[in-house]
């Protein structure tokens, strides 16, 4: 389900902050002497303060210092009043004069090469541009303000300068630099001491935390928005305790810790009630939502995401309504309503693709294919996939031409300055230039109506061709996808694992188990599923495969392989599992089979499994020894000690406490015994009470 952290993460973007920084400085007022020459400092200092409060006489302040410059003062605190002005009338929209007193700023400010002053000015500058839909422009100037290196002294100016290119380049995705900037912007934080230095601290470790978040740094996030959640609770800041949560639910959730994830979510929501944040309070619910759903929960994903509807339809933000609905149709299939559910479901998708809300599109059509694999719909599931595939081409292209648009208009910034003046030097030779082009171009043209002749008549032979091809590619996929998947469930099938194992000898297996990740197999068997065929009917049994089926996948991820191993044994080949992960994933498992019954023709079924987990590689031995086929065979006796110690529970077997040599044969043998004898490490999982 749609995480809507990432969006977030990027809402606070640099264009929307010019007063937003200027009012962060008007706390950072300059602790120089009173002299004389510093009056215009002490009226600057005021100046901000004012606007925060009072916009109007701000302005009318802003606008009576114009008469106090004078060349005696000091060259820094003018250059600040002539930057004030130009982002004052650059607000009032009146270019021209904000280009003017930009133009005075700069001129001071590099004449007289005053550090503080030329800092000043460049990030005027870059904010202006930023500000103005000019964002290229102000990446290129703020990466030169950068190489340059700010050497401004005053902390309110570094304050200003580093916080700015901190955001600018977190704007641009440039997460290291960015970094770099707001450590500095936080140190000269740190060297002024008065009743703000806690909210400006806050703030900018908000804008770390986000970063690290954004590199998958999550230690360093969590650490930071652990600080910031209970700096919040202790002080009186708390408007932007919400936010806090939102990022630390998205930070714990990727870690996988979903129980800890929902109870932030929750403190999150009832947080944004009370503060009447309303938006990020719907983002809550949606996140509980797609949490409950992930986990199988589905009675309490449709009580959340009810709620949310109601408040989508209150706050009359369509685009939300229609994907909580998606959601909801999602709940219905997976408790067996297909029809109805489907239905919900090709509406809301309807609703996107009518209004080319692209990765929106993208991300429900991976779920509408699971949806439809659920509710034994093959063919419609693979035409899902197919659109999706094609999409997920379509959006990577627009991303790509934008990415290279950028970097071309950025370019061309560079380079017009030295164009310019080359073209003023070379003007005859660029004439002649022109005229030999215009001469080429007319022999070009010639040339390319000759070959569009016969190009007419070779495309219509090709696009022939192609349609045969087409059709053939066409048969062919669908071959490939049914001989690698089961028909009932729609999972893979043994040959698709083993192809997969193929592969993985070729090119991507783990080299030793000092790598933290390993591979991992987990193999399932429903428990006394041999009753559910007798009490409820083999059609019964036959969904409960497929409900169970989707929910493994739901529960897995993408780069995981779901199996029908068996008749009712399922394997799951987890791409990448660390020593700490496997009890938690086990137990996740566990609940997403048993926590809610399967529903089926208005009868609810209760279902259990039994499992046997081992790495791959497993306790460091080579596997030119010990290789997949052989772990599987442990596996499948550790699945066998699930079953006949109690059921409903996952035996993992997680390392070796001997040789590998002394244990080999008891491994496959007897594993009960190998247990007794102290030869193995393992851990016995739980599965949650019978559901009813
Ligand atoms: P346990 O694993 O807990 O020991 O008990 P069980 O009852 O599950 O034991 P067993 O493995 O012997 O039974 C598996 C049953 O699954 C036997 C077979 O009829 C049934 N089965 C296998 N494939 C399918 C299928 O595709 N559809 C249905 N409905 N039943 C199937
Ligand atoms: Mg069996
Ligand atoms: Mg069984």
């Amino acid at each position: 389900m749609k995480n809507s952290v990432l969006e977030y993460c990027r809402r606070t973007t640099v264009h929307a902050v010019v007063m937003g920084i200027l009012f962060f400085c008007s706390v950072l007022l300059s602790t120089q002497a009173v002299g004389q020459e510093d009056e215009l400092e002490l009226q600057l200092d005021n100046f901000l303060q004012l606007a925060a409060e009072d916009y109007q006489q701000a302005t009318a302040l802003l606008l009576q210092l114009q008469e106090l410059d004078s060349d005696s003062l000091p060259v820094a605190s003018r250059v600040r009043l002539y930057s004030y002005l130009a982002i004052h009338y650059f607000d009032a929209a009146d270019k021209k004069q904000s280009e003017l007193w930009l133009d005075q700023a700069l001129i001071l400010a590099t004449t007289s090469n005053d550090p503080d002053g030329l800092a000043e000015a460049y990030a005027t500058e870059i904010e202006i541009l930023a500000s103005s839909q000019q964002f290229n422009d102000a990446v290129v100037k703020a990466e030169q303000l950068h190489q340059l290196g700010l050497m401004a002294v005053a902390p309110r100016v570094r304050y200003y300068a580093h916080n700015l290119l901190g955001r600018v380049f977190r704007d641009d995705g440039q997460y290291e630099l960015a970094l770099e900037h707001f450590a500095e912007a936080l140190q000269a934080v740190t060297e002024t001491e008065d009743q703000r230095t806690l909210p400006r601290n806050m703030f900018l470790n908000q804008m770390i935390a986000s970063i690290h978040a954004d590199l998958k740094n999550y230690s360093e996030a969590r650490a930071l928005i652990e600080q910031l959640i209970s700096d919040a609770k202790a002080s009186k800041l708390q408007a932007a305790l919400p936010e806090y949560y939102l990022l630390y639910g998205f930070i714990v959730s990727y870690q996988q810790q979903d129980k800890l994830a929902e109870q932030i979510n929750l403190q999150g929501l009832a947080e944004s009630q009370r503060l009447g944040q309303d938006n990020l309070a719907l983002i809550f619910k949606n996140n509980l939502g797609a949490g409950y759903i992930q986990q199988g929960s589905f009675a309490k994903a449709r009580e959340i995401l009810s709620d949310a509807l109601q408040q989508a339809n209150d706050m009359q933000t369509p685009d939300d309504a229609h994907l909580i609905r998606f959601n909801l149709g999602y709940i219905d299939v997976a408790q067996g309503k297909h029809q109805q559910g489907l239905a919900t479901m090709q509406e809301a998708i309807g609703y996107f693709r009518k209004n080319d809300h692209k990765n929106q599109l993208e991300d429900t059509l991976g779920w509408l294919a699971k949806a439809y694999g659920l509710a034994g719909k093959h063919e419609a599931r693979a035409d899902t996939l197919a659109e999706q595939m094609a999409l997920q081409q379509q959006i990577l292209s627009t991303e790509r031409d934008k990415v290279l648009h950028d970097l071309q208009s950025r370019y061309d910034t560079k380079a017009k300055a030295q164009q310019i003046s080359l073209l003023k030097k070379d003007n005859d030779l660029t004439r002649q230039l022109l005229q030999n082009k215009q001469l080429q171009q007319k022999v070009t043209l010639l040339f390319i109506v000759a070959i569009l002749f016969g190009a007419l008549l070779l495309l219509q032979l090709m696009a022939k061709v192609r349609q045969a091809n087409r059709r053939l590619k066409e048969a062919n996929k669908q071959l490939e996808y049914q001989s690698l998947r089961d028909p009932l469930t729609g999972l893979y099938n043994r040959r698709a694992l083993q192809e997969q194992m193929q592969r993985r000898q070729n090119y991507g297996r783990r080299q030793d188990d000092t790598a933290p990740l390993a591979n991992g197999f987990l193999l399932l068997d429903i428990d006394f599923f041999k009753k559910i065929n007798d009490e409820y009917g083999h059609a019964a049994g036959d969904e409960v495969l497929k409900q169970l089926s989707s929910r493994l996948e739901v529960a897995c991820r993408e780069q995981d392989l779901v199996v029908r191993w068996g008749g009712e044994e399922f394997l799951l080949y987890l791409a990448s599992i660390s020593p700490e992960q496997v009890a938690g994933f086990c137990q996740r498992l566990l609940k997403v089979i048993g926590n809610e019954p399967v529903f089926y023709e208005g009868k609810s079924i209760p279902v259990t499994a039994s499992g046997g987990f081992i790495p791959l590689p497993f306790a460091g031995v080579s596997e030119e020894e010990l290789d997949w086929e052989r772990a599987l065979q442990i596996a499948d006796m550790a699945l066998y000690l699930s079953k006949v110690n109690g059921r409903n529970q996952v035996y993992a077997i997680t390392g070796l406490r001997c040789d590998y040599a002394d244990a080999r044969q008891a491994l496959t043998d007897d594993l009960q015994g190998a247990i007794k004898q102290n030869m193995v490490n393992y851990l016995t999982i739980k599965g949650p009470p019978l559901a009813g």
